[in-house]
């Protein structure tokens, strides 16, 4: 195992992949919480709510994470990407943060979102907030339905690793800048010194 702190491989990393990803961690503020585990798997996919690994079958994705065995499966091939890496890394620590935050923080950001909503702000900062962005009715927006609360805690995840990951522009950063930069400063407010995970 490899990886100090809360943040653990398995099995250890090779140097090179080490250095990786203390990269796409690096401007994170510090992290507190029980471990996590994350493990690399050549070709992932999802079928039928299971994940696959190299069996040719289903759509293929980036990452996983099991949330109650704090253990999160990622692509091998970022590895290859470290912009990618950093990305897709820091939006699935940010699903443990999600669960950690309690509902005042919860709820703060959510009324951030409603009133991107009410602006009708379009775009998102990743593709996995914006496919259930662009299904929402405004009786989800209005009743916290649970489409709503997937998308909130998408976007958390989406912003988080769109801040956080060092990246300036990507084509799933679609969010007007002015959306933008508001999420940053709920971002910098929330987590000044450290990250419960
Ligand atoms: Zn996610």
């Amino acid at each position: 195992m490899s990886g100090s702190g809360v943040v653990r491989f398995q099995p250890a990393l090779a140097k090179q992949s080490q250095r990786l990803v203390s990269t796409a961690l690096s401007r994170l503020p510090r992290i507190q919480g029980k471990p996590v585990i994350f493990h690399f798997l050549p070709a992932l996919t999802s079928c039928r709510g299971k994940l696959l690994s190299a069996q040719g079958r289903g759509t293929e994705i980036h990452a996983a994470s099991f949330m109650r065995q704090r253990l999160t499966v990622l692509d091998r091939d970022l590895l290859a990407q470290p912009p990618e890496l950093a990305r897709i890394l820091i939006h699935e620590l940010f699903h443990y943060s999600w669960i950690r935050l309690g509902n005042k923080a919860r709820w703060s950001f959510e009324d951030l979102l409603r009133s991107e909503a009410a602006s009708n702000a379009r775009g998102e900062l990743g593709w996995s907030a914006w496919i259930l962005k662009r299904c929402l009715s405004a009786r989800d927006v209005l009743e916290r339905t649970p489409a709503w609360r997937a998308y909130a805690c998408e976007s958390y995840c989406d912003s988080a690793a769109c801040f956080y990951s060092g990246i300036s522009s990507h084509p799933e950063f679609t969010l007007a800048s002015r959306f933008r930069k508001i999420r940053v400063h709920w971002f910098s407010t929330q987590f000044s010194s450290v990250i419960s995970i």
